[in-house]
Formats: C-alpha cells, sequence, structure tokens
C-alpha cells in the first residue's frame, strides 16, 4: 500500500505513470485533471466552472478544486492508498492536503518529482491531440507550472517526502524507477 504524489511539469508523464502504480498496487489513481474533464464532459455546474480556466491553460480555483479532492479521498477505495496526480498544484494546496490528511488520520508516504525537461514536455503534449494542447494554452501551463506549482517540489524537500526520478527515459524504466522509489 503507499499514499504517493507524483509532481512534475505538464507532459512529463504523470498520467501514464500514476495509472501504472495505480495498477500495480491495486489502488485508485486520483488525477484533478481527468476529474475536471469529465466533470467538463458531463456538464456539471464543477465542469461549468472550471472549463474556462481549463482551456486558458490556468488553475481552476481552490473554492473548486478542494471539495472535489476532499470527496475523492473520501471514498472508501481510498483507504487502501492512492496515486495523487496533478495534485498538489500550487503550496496552498499542498497545506490544504496536508491537514485533510490528518483529519482523516492517513499520512502520506512519498512526493515523487518527474524530471522532464522543458523542449521534451512541449513536444509531447503537441503530439497528444488533446483539447488543451495548443500551443499558446501549453506556453501558459509551463508558465503557470514554473510560477505556482514547482514551489511544492521545496514544500515537499523541507519535509523530507521528496525523491526526484528522471523521466526522459522509456516509459518501462521509469515505472521501474517509481517503484523502487516508493520501496525506498
Ligand atoms: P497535465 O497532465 O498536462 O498536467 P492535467 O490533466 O493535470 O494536465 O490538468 C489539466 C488542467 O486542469 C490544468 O491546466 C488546470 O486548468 C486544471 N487542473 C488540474 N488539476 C488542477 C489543480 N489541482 N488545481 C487547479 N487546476 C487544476
Amino acid at each position: 500500500m503507499t499514499r504517493s504524489i507524483l509532481l512534475g511539469p505538464p507532459g512529463s508523464g504523470k498520467g501514464t505513470q500514476a495509472q501504472r502504480l495505480a495498477n500495480l498496487y491495486q489502488i485508485p489513481h486520483i488525477s484533478t485533471g481527468d476529474l475536471l474533464r469529465e466533470a467538463v464532459a458531463n456538464e456539471t455546474e464543477l465542469g461549468k466552472k472550471a472549463k474556462e480556466y481549463m482551456d486558458s491553460g490556468n488553475l481552476v480555483p481552490d473554492e473548486t478544486i478542494l471539495g472535489m479532492v476532499r470527496d475523492r479521498l473520501d471514498q472508501p477505495d481510498a483507504k487502501a492508498g492512492w496515486i495523487l496526480d496533478g495534485f498538489p498544484r500550487s503550496v496552498s494546496q499542498a497545506e490544504f492536503l496536508d491537514k485533510l490528511l490528518q483529519e482523516i488520520s492517513q499520512e502520506l508516504d512519498i512526493a515523487i518529482n518527474l524530471d522532464v525537461p522543458d523542449d521534451i514536455v512541449v513536444s509531447r503534449m503537441l503530439g497528444r491531440g488533446r483539447a488543451d494542447d495548443n500551443e499558446e494554452t501549453i506556453r501558459r501551463r509551463l508558465e503557470v507550472y514554473r510560477e505556482q506549482t514547482a514551489p511544492t517540489i521545496d514544500y515537499y524537500s523541507d519535509r523530507d517526502k521528496l525523491v526526484s526520478v528522471d523521466g526522459d527515459r522509456d516509459v518501462d524504466e521509469v515505472t521501474a524507477a517509481l517503484q523502487a522509489a516508493i520501496a525506498s
């Protein structure tokens, strides 16, 4: 069982790797991006609020995200552990998660930073063709990543929870390195 966070820039392969780890450990892969895209597709109130932020590459405001994460971590299947992908995406979200985990008596095992150079993430995103994968939005998402998300790396490093893994390798090699990090 593990409770792990995958950090890393957009396009770093977090989603693919988180899904593989979730299958290996038989625990839920909790992706705030996937939860938001599902809400947008189902045209829920939450989805309607989130859409414009996602389309422009900006962060969806905390008031929309935090309750969504709380509800998901509260589900029975999350008792067995989880892999968080795309959350936390800012220091304020990391602080929220700490408080939430304390409330529900769970402890984070590890935050793994999936390290991939900028030019690689841009070419990967341009190749996958998701609705928000156009050049302008990609540029904005990288900016948001540097300004708001990268500081969470220090947040977890200061708390001795951080491990970095080189994500610029063959998919299977990255999965093996992530498993080793979780086992350490
Ligand atoms: P990527 O895999 O490219 O990082 P995601 O699927 O994680 O993309 O997220 C897509 C979009 O959803 C983000 O650009 C953002 O608008 C929104 N989003 C996802 N997670 C969060 C979050 N934790 N806080 C705020 N916005 C989020």
